[in-house]
């Protein structure tokens, strides 16, 4: 593998940081600490993350390795990933995860063509967001469960169930939906995937506050959804294969390590500056062993995410099942573990946000915070392991 970049990557490179270094200026300031938090969190948050979706979306930089039959602009992958790279070491938002990183995959692979001109275009305008319509009380980790029924009558599909944990389902315009169509049916057979219009009458989106007050999640309701037949993503009672080729493109996260660079860099700013019982916190050799721990598993957790990109070359869009959960665990698991540290040298004041009192304005607790969801979301560690051990190391499945 040769990770080094052209002269012309290294300019593309450049382009890209040039941009969100000058649209960054005006960011709210929200998006100190979390990117998600900020899109999803505030209106002025939300307002920012879609004016940038439209500029990114101008410049074709949402749709980079898109083919161009579909209306991208053919780019390899490794420009998606420095694409990737820079905008999250400025947190920048502008990128809807679910349009853009699950959907829009999805639709290029399942959808037919009336579909691709109609749903993909103002996906890459960046004219509309998604969320996704997956997980259910009682289906989570064994998705195949889910109970939400889509009944054909004529020309339409009528939806009633429910959906929970639904990321910013209160600030989207669409969302793509697994359900139930054959309701004799059990597990992943008779599921179909949807396109789904959130301002259709009978669906009522309510929040589920997240334990720091913030309003990120949702529980959706559906009482008798009317769906157009035409809005069926693929073959219907065949969307689990389709949805199970959508799991592979939530994982690649490159994010985690970009992100964990920038907080270990404001971490070592911080104990180089920060005296405990007389001296620096740097000069502390447990400090130090457990920053020079950190920063080595983040240069693990970054050639996960290069591998990942190494095998999409090398396969097409889609990657190795097995090294995306690789790079989802390690990084999810590896976030936790630097804002756990963060919090702890920080002693109590470490548990303030938003006051003068607070170390680094509070952003090693809000991040701490957030992260205790992101090893369950997109998959636990549990079955992130388990699929490494089926599909990677060819154990047998668990069941
Ligand atoms: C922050 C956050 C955001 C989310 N966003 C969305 C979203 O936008 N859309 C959406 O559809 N869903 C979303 N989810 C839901 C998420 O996908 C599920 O929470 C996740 O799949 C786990 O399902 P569950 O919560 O039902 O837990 P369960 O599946 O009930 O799991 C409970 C525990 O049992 C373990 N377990 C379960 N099965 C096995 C097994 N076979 N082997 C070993 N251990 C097992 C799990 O690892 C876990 O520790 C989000 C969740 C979180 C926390």
């Amino acid at each position: 593998m040769d990770f080094s970049l052209t002269k012309e990557q290294l300019e593309l490179k450049q382009e890209f940081d040039d941009f969100f270094k000058e649209e960054m200026k005006s960011a709210p300031p929200e998006y100190g600490s979390g990117g998600l938090e900020a899109m999803y969190g505030t209106d002025a948050g939300s307002a920012f993350h879609k004016q940038m979706m439209r500029k990114l979306g101008d410049r074709g930089w949402l749709s980079l390795a898109w083919p161009k039959e579909v209306g991208g602009q053919g780019a390899s992958l490794t420009d998606q990933f420095i694409f990737n790279e820079v905008r999250e070491s400025y947190d920048a938002p502008g990128v809807d995860i679910f349009g853009i990183g699950m959907f829009a995959p999805t639709l290029i692979i399942a959808a037919n063509d009336e579909q691709k001109a109609r749903l993909l275009a103002p996906i890459r305008k960046g004219e509309v967001s998604y969320c996704q319509g997956w997980s259910e009380p009682d289906a989570g980790s064994d998705l195949a469960s889910l109970q939400t029924l889509a009944i054909k009558e004529g020309d339409h599909y009528i939806v009633n169930g429910s959906k929970i944990w639904t990321t910013g389902a209160h600030r989207s315009d669409c969302m793509f939906l697994l359900a139930r169509t054959d309701p004799e049916s059990n597990r992943g057979k008779g599921l179909s995937v949807f396109h789904v219009d959130m301002n259709t009458p009978g669906i009522e989106v309510k929040p589920l506050l997240y334990m720091d007050g913030s309003h990120l999640y949702n529980e959706v309701f559906f009482k008798d959804v009317k769906l157009p037949a035409k809005d069926l993503i693929g073959v219907e009672n065949e969307g689990w294969k389709v949805t199970r080729e959508t799991m592979n493109f939530e994982r690649s996260n490159v994010g985690f390590f970009v992100k964990g660079r920038n907080v270990l860099k404001e971490l070592i700013e911080y104990v180089k500056t920060t005296k405990r019982n007389g001296r620096f916190l740097s000069e502390d050799q447990i400090v130090r062993r457990k920053i020079a721990q950190l920063s080595i598993d983040l240069e693990v957790g970054y050639t996960l995410a290069e591998k990942i990109i190494y095998l999409q070359q090398e396969g097409g869009l889609m990657f190795a099942a097995s090294a995306a959960s690789e790079a989802k665990l390690f990084g999810s698991e590896l976030m936790q573990r630097i804002s756990n540290f963060a919090t702890e040298i920080m002693g109590l004041y470490g548990q303030l946000e938003r006051s003068k009192w607070a170390p680094l304005n509070g952003d090693m607790v809000e991040i701490y915070q957030f992260c205790m969801g992101i090893n369950i979301a997109a998959g636990t560690s549990e079955i992130q392991k388990s699929l490494i051990a089926w599909v990677g190391l060819g154990m047998p499945r668990f069941k």
